[in-house]
C-alpha cells in the first residue's frame, strides 16, 4: 500500500494490482477519461505529477468560454469540481511522475516516481505547454495582459491595441482571429521574413490595422499600473517601448511527450491518433493537448477524454481483458 496526498486528503492505493485503465495526467482530458472509466466500472488509476489536479485549467484566473458558465469562472474551481466528481466515481489518484513506459506486452508497464504501475489499457493525457519568450515580466503577467490563446482571450481586447509575437502559421492565423477584436495590432517578429505560408502572409499584409515590426526582439514586458502597459522591443540594437493593452505570444507549443519518443507515432512531438483516440499501439489511447489536433481548448480536451475512455472500454471488452 502506498500513501499519498490528494487535495489535502490522505488516501491509500495498492499499486501492485493490475489496473484495467491507467491515465497519465490529470488535466481536463485525463480527469474526464478517468471519470468515464470509473463510471464504466473499470479499475482506474489516474497518475498526476503535481499535488493539484487540473493541469493548465487550474492556472486560468478567469475562464469565459467553458459552456455552462454565463459569468467568468476560475479554472481552479472547475478543476476542483472535476476532481471531486472523479473521486466519487471510484477512481484512485496517485501523485507521481511517470518517468518511463513499456508497451511491448499486452499488460502495459508504467514506471513512476512511486513505483511500477501495470495496466491493461492506457490513456495518455500529459498535455502541452505554450513556449514562453522567457523575458522579464512575462510569467507574472500571464492572465493579466499576457496571453498564449486568441480563442481564449481575444474578446478582452475589443477596440484595444495589442502586440502579437511570432512568425509561423499559428502566429499569423491567430493574428487574423485577433483582428475581429483589436483596433490595432503590432505584429512583432525577430526575423526579417515570416516562416508562415506565403498565402497567409499575403492575407495578413492586406489588413490595414496590422503594423509589422520585423527584425525585432521582445526584451521585456512591463505591465505595472504606474507606467501603463509597455513592451520593450529591440530592433537591430535600437530599443523602444511599445504601449499596448495586451500581448499575445505564439512562439510554439511544447507537448509533454518526451517519454513516448520511440514507443509511439509522433508528429512534431504530438501523439498521432485516429478519431477514436487510438494511437498506433493497441490499447494505448491519447487525449487532449498532447494529441495532434487543430484546437487545444478545455472543451476539446474533455471531449477527447470521454472518447478515449469509451474506446478503452471497448478495447478491453473485445480483447476479453
Ligand atoms: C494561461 C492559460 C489560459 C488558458 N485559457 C483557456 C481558456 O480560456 N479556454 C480554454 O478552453 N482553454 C484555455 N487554455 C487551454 C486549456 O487549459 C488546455 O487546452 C487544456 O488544459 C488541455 O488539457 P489537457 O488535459 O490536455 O492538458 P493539461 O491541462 O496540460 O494537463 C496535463 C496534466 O498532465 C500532467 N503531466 C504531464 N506530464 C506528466 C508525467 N510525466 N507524469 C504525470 N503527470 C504528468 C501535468 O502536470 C498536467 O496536470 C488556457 C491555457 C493556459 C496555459
Amino acid at each position: 500500500m502506498l500513501d499519498f496526498n490528494l487535495a489535502g486528503t490522505s488516501l491509500k492505493t495498492d499499486i501492485s494490482k493490475v489496473f484495467d485503465l491507467a491515465v497519465i495526467g490529470a488535466g481536463p482530458a485525463g480527469l474526464t477519461a478517468a471519470l468515464y472509466s470509473g463510471r464504466y466500472r473499470l479499475k482506474t488509476l489516474l497518475i498526476e505529477k503535481k499535488l493539484v489536479c487540473g493541469g493548465q485549467l487550474a492556472t486560468i484566473n478567469s475562464l469565459e468560454n467553458y459552456p455552462g458558465f454565463s459569468e467568468p469562472v476560475s479554472g481552479g474551481r472547475i478543476a476542483r469540481e472535476m476532481e471531486r466528481q472523479v473521486i466519487k466515481s471510484d477512481v484512485q489518484i496517485l501523485t507521481a511522475q511517470v518517468n518511463n513506459v513499456d508497451f511491448s506486452g499486452e499488460i502495459k508497464e508504467i514506471a513512476t516516481s512511486k513505483g511500477l504501475i501495470k495496466a491493461k489499457a492506457l490513456v495518455i493525457s500529459a498535455g502541452a505547454t505554450p513556449r514562453m519568450l522567457g523575458v522579464a515580466g512575462e510569467k507574472e503577467n500571464i492572465g493579466k495582459g499576457v496571453s498564449y490563446c486568441a480563442t481564449c482571450d481575444g474578446h478582452l481586447y475589443i477596440d484595444k491595441t495589442i502586440a502579437v509575437v511570432g512568425g509561423g502559421n499559428t502566429a499569423l492565423e491567430e493574428t487574423i482571429t485577433l483582428t475581429k477584436y483589436a483596433k490595432k495590432i503590432f505584429l512583432i517578429h525577430r526575423r526579417g521574413e515570416f516562416r508562415a505560408d506565403k498565402i497567409l502572409q499575403e492575407k495578413v499584409r492586406a489588413i490595414p490595422k496590422i503594423e509589422f515590426i520585423l527584425d525585432t526582439a521582445v526584451e521585456g514586458i512591463d505591465f505595472s499600473s504606474e507606467n501603463g502597459k509597455n513592451v520593450l522591443i529591440n530592433t537591430k540594437g535600437k530599443k523602444r517601448n511599445l504601449e499596448v493593452d495586451g500581448i499575445f505570444i505564439f512562439v510554439g507549443i511544447l507537448p509533454n511527450s518526451e517519454i513516448f519518443e520511440g514507443s509511439l507515432k509522433l508528429k512534431d512531438g504530438f501523439i498521432v491518433t485516429d478519431e477514436e483516440m487510438k494511437t498506433n499501439i493497441e490499447g494505448i489511447f491519447a487525449a487532449g493537448d498532447i494529441r495532434l489536433k487543430s484546437l487545444r481548448q478545455i472543451t476539446t480536451a474533455v471531449s477527447d477524454g470521454a472518447v478515449a475512455a469509451f474506446s478503452a472500454k471497448n478495447y478491453l471488452t473485445e480483447k476479453n481483458l
